[in-house]
């Protein structure tokens, strides 16, 4: 008996049968930037399909220029890249998987000089204002995805996925907020849905009935004057009539200013949403948004919330997520935690996705995973997450790996990460690495601080230093002063904080300080709390979904982030998360100074000169989190014997230092032992 029916009972569509209810949502990966595009596409894709995932949906390609989502995007209009997806879709269909082409048109999110829309009107989100389309361009729009639904099967896709949401051109056509045409494609909602129906006719028509044709619908819009409740229900209902087989649901714009998917959303927090769509129509509806373990999962299909569920990130993080949990093995599934450090972020700074907690994401061919030729006896020293990725993927190719670790438990600043509000994913991460290490059989040895003369006289033949960073230590007048903590005293809860705080240092740490300081132990796991705070209508009546937020709490503490640059503190923060953070710490009154010249600390609190004038931050804890320095002393004393040793993570260089980091070469180090 398996512990996810749902989940692994496979859908029969008459002329196709998915063998689980696991999709891999579309996420636009940049790999094709890269090198070897292809190859890299294919591996990328046949260790999913071998991962046991049901269906695979593509990044999005644009069915025509006008469409695309910037130069140089994908794009499928003609037959000159069919090779380029044969060779994907057979990868796919030899490892016993089903793949669908997701068709995206960016409308006026595009960004170049040819965008297009409804209407006029640029979007908050880009610099480049759209042509709005004329009845002529509009039918033409319906012929191009027609065409490049066809020549997806062509190239051997299972199935098309028509994106109707997150903003794009078919979701601005269905909500006032940016269809403001007088003709047959916009004013009333049969005008407005016009378009997404003609679609999906002319895409069903073209491709004949055994193809899968999927619409995604945006459940709920998250932006003024999107669509009410009633209005996504009845499109859903419409499109069904007009020859979709299943739905994937779609939360929030782009340029909402809700998040919708970062570690601040509670798991499955838009299960009201899609029940919605789910109640409006008999079709197989997709659930979509922060689902990242199994369990998650089953219980949106259990619950009658949806038929399926996507993941696209947690697929990223884990190609055989599926496989794993056919086999009732999700303590082994490598979780995403919503960091979208790796992926977003490097995908909106115009590089390739990868994964924090996988780096072989995107690059299969970059890490091959090799038996190691000579099994050898390495010892890791430093259990934080540089020396657990080195050990367990060591291990894993063969060797005798032993882990030295001078706490009691495995994590290092995974463990200080972990309580701060929206990070509590970095649990999954820490059970994940205890999981491999027993499966490896890693030696473990905690609570035992690495001695140099002690790993010399065991004869290791490798040896690896991960031993992490300690906080820097800065020179202010007052720095020994009983009411200056480091931020490992707050976060490690060592020390009680006052009620006025002060916090040298706004990089990640010092939001993260300040986050933890301000924030509700409620958040982010109580959906109640989220759809509250962030001003979310879970009964679905207002257009968009979106109501006014509740007024913040009173702030239980006055605190003051402060840094030495003369520029806005938060620039450091990541694309996708960073305005999160930052509208949270707003909320909870955190005052922000930068171009600070610390000058002393004493009993008044933080002496300060900001633009020539000198003030006092009255402070009864004053927090520094003001970077880190290499922690080298084992590698030192090695070193001084002569040991050949090598030095990964933090302990090689602080700056900069994180866990996507530290993990990565981490991995390519045991790649190469
Ligand atoms: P960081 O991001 O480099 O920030 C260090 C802060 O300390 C800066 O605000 C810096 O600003 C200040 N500072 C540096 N030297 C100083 C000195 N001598 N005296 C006074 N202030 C000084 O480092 P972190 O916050 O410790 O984070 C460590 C790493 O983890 C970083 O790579 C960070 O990106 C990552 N991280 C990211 C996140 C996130 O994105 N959410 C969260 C946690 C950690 P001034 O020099 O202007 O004063
Ligand atoms: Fe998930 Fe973070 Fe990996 Fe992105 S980088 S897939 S959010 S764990």
């Amino acid at each position: 008996m398996t512990a996810f029916p749902h989940l692994l009972a496979p859908l029969d569509l008459g002329f196709l049968t998915l063998r689980n209810r696991m999709v891999m949502g579309a996420m636009h990966t940049r790999i094709e930037t890269l090198d070897r595009p292809r190859e890299r596409l294919v591996a990328f894709y046949r260790v999913r399909a071998a991962g046991e995932i049901g269906l695979i949906l593509t990044g999005g390609f644009a069915p025509s220029r006008d469409g695309l989502m910037e130069e140089g995007a994908p794009l499928l209009e003609d037959e000159a890249a069919l090779e380029d997806h044969r060779a994907v879709t057979r990868a796919v269909h030899d490892e016993g998987g089903r793949i669908a082409l997701q068709i995206l048109h960016a409308g006026r999110y595009g960004r170049h000089e040819h965008c297009v829309a409804p209407s006029e009107g640029r979007a908050p989100i880009n610099r480049i204002a759209p042509r709005p389309l004329a009845a002529a361009d509009i039918a033409r729009t319906i012929e191009d995805y027609a065409r490049t639904a066809l020549l997806a099967r062509e190239a051997g896709y299972d199935g098309v996925e028509i994106m109707g949401s997150e903003g794009y051109l078919i979701n601005e056509f269905t909500a006032p907020r940016t269809n403001r045409r007088d003709d047959d494609y916009g004013g009333s909602f049969a005008a407005r849905v016009r378009l997404p129906v003609e679609i999906t006719e002319a895409v069903r028509h073209r491709v004949g009935r055994d193809f899968l044709v999927i619409y995604r619908i945006s459940a709920i819009d998250l932006v003024a004057d999107g669509m009410s409740g009633a209005e996504v229900g009845l499109l859903a209902q419409r499109v069904a009539a007009a020859g979709a087989d299943m739905l994937n649901t779609g939360i929030g714009w782009h340029e909402a200013s809700i998040p919708t998917i970062a570690a601040a959303v509670p798991r499955a927090a838009w299960r009201f949403a899609i029940a919605n769509v789910k109640h409006a129509t008999a079709l197989p509806v997709i659930a979509s948004n922060r689902i990242n373990t199994p369990d998650v999962a089953e219980g949106l299909i259990a619950d009658g919330v949806a038929d399926l569920v996507s993941m696209a990130r947690p697929l990223l993080a884990d190609p055989e997520f599926a496989r794993k949990a056919r086999l009732g093995l999700g303590a082994a599934i490598n979780t995403c935690i919503a960091c979208n450090q790796a992926c977003l972020d490097r995908i909106f700074t115009e590089r390739a996705a990868t994964c924090l907690v996988n780096p072989r994401a995107g690059r299969e061919l970059e890490f091959p995973t090799v038996p190691a030729a000579r099994p050898k006896r390495i010892a890791v020293v430093g259990a934080g997450p540089a020396g657990l990725a080195c050990a367990v993927e060591a291990a894993a190719r063969g060797h005798r790996v032993t882990l030295f670790e001078a706490a009691p438990e495995i994590g290092g600043q995974l463990l200080m990460a972990r309580v701060v509000p929206g990070k509590s994913e970095f649990d999954e991460t820490l059970r994940y690495f205890r999981h491999r290490l027993a499966a490896t059989g890693v030696e473990l040895r905690l609570g035992t601080p690495a001695d140099a003369e002690a790993l010399l006289a065991a004869g290791f033949e490798k040896i690896v230093v991960a031993t992490g960073v300690r906080p820097r230590r800065l020179e202010i007048p007052g720095i020994d002063h009983p009411r200056v903590l480091s931020y490992v005293d707050v976060l490690a809860r060592r020390r009680p904080v006052g009620r006025r705080v002060a916090i040298i240092g706004a990089g990640g740490i010092g939001f993260d300080t300040a986050a933890f300081l301000v924030g509700n132990p409620a958040e982010p796991l109580d959906p109640a709390c989220f759809v509250a705070s962030w001003g979310i209508d879970a009964t679905l009546a207002a257009p968009g979904g979106i109501a006014a937020p509740a007024p913040p709490a009173t702030p239980t503490r006055a605190i003051t982030l402060l840094q030495r640059r003369d520029e806005r503190p938060g620039g450091s923060l990541g694309k996708s998360t960073g305005w999160i953070l930052k509208a949270k710490l707003r909320r909870a009154g955190v005052a922000m100074v930068q171009g600070a010249a610390y000058d002393a600390i004493d009993d008044d609190g933080l002496h300060v000169a900001v633009a020539g004038e000198r003030r006092v931050i009255a402070a009864d804890t004053v927090v520094i989190c003001a970077g880190q320095e290499p922690e080298r002393g084992v590698y030192e004393a090695l070193r001084r014997q002569g040991a050949a040793v090598h030095l990964i993570g933090g302990a090689r260089e602080a700056v900069e230092l994180d866990a996507l980091r530290a993990i990565e070469e981490a991995t390519r180090l045991a790649i190469a032992l």
